[in-house]
């Protein structure tokens, strides 16, 4: 079976079409989001409408949980971001509301099947927990975090994609000519972000997960039509929309 794993998509909605598209156009019918549908970008109600109609598994990321309650730990711009997505999301004039706060409410931090676990942060924080490149330096908080890991875990969060293995090595996806074989070490895989990409890439990123084989795909996308849409929204700052040019 091929499953796409797609994260991060951050209320963007040219690079979540983009994304689907290429999925799409590979056969793909499953797909699991890793959270983050909303936060920090201009279209958070279509992309929460595209999610729930296409994804077979959705997971609860910081920012979507921080729609539904109080944003703790956010930096003022992501906040104000927050409760203008929250404004949105309950403003009575656009219709399917409760069924969006339902579809919101409903989602679980973590996914496990067969070896593998999924979640948005990490295997052992599924909601809040960010495991960067340099991470590979601590001993004990790798160990900790593989000691909660069947085989495989998928992740986001960060926006940085990459393979983290138990022996403490990274892959960001060039390294990897864009490919890994799961199997003999356990492995954290980030699948990146589909709609604000960190590791200076503008394009969306997400993972194709076939038998054993990972492989990273990068989606260009129309992003100047995004920051278009974020510019005139004054609770969003003009740097949500800048950053997607350079991915950073
Ligand atoms: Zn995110």
């Amino acid at each position: 079976m091929k499953r796409a794993i797609i994260s991060d998509i951050h209320s963007n909605l040219e690079a979540l079409e983009a994304v689907l598209n290429d999925i799409e156009s590979q056969g793909i019918t499953e797909i699991y989001s890793l959270g983050d549908t909303v936060g920090y970008g201009p279209n958070p109600i279509e992309c929460i409408e595209i999610i729930r109609k296409k994804v077979t598994i959705c997971l609860l990321g910081n920012h979507d949980q921080a729609s539904l309650f109080d944003p703790e730990g956010f930096n003022s711009s992501a906040e104000r971001a927050i409760f203008w997505t929250r404004e949105q999301l309950e403003n009575p004039k656009i219709t399917g509301m409760d069924e969006r706060w339902d579809f919101l409410n409903s989602l679980p931090k973590i996914h496990r099947e067969d070896d593998f676990v999924f979640v948005h942060g990490s295997p052992k924080n599924p909601l809040n927990e960010y495991v960067f490149q340099e991470d590979i330096y601590n001993e004990r908080r790798m160990e900790r975090l593989f000691s909660a890991i069947p085989m495989c875990s998928f992740q986001g969060h960060t926006h940085v994609p990459g393979v983290f293995t138990e022996d403490r090595e990274f892959y960001s996806p060039n390294e990897i000519n864009m490919r890994y074989t799961l199997g003999e070490k356990k492995a954290m895989i980030n699948v990146g972000s589909v709609g604000q990409p960190r590791d200076r890439d503008s394009r969306a990123c997400y993972v194709v997960l076939e038998d054993d084989t990972i492989t990273y795909r990068r989606v260009e996308y129309p992003f100047e039509i995004t920051i278009g849409k974020i510019t005139p929204i004054i609770e969003l700052d003009n740097y949500l929309g800048q950053r997607l040019r350079e991915g950073k």
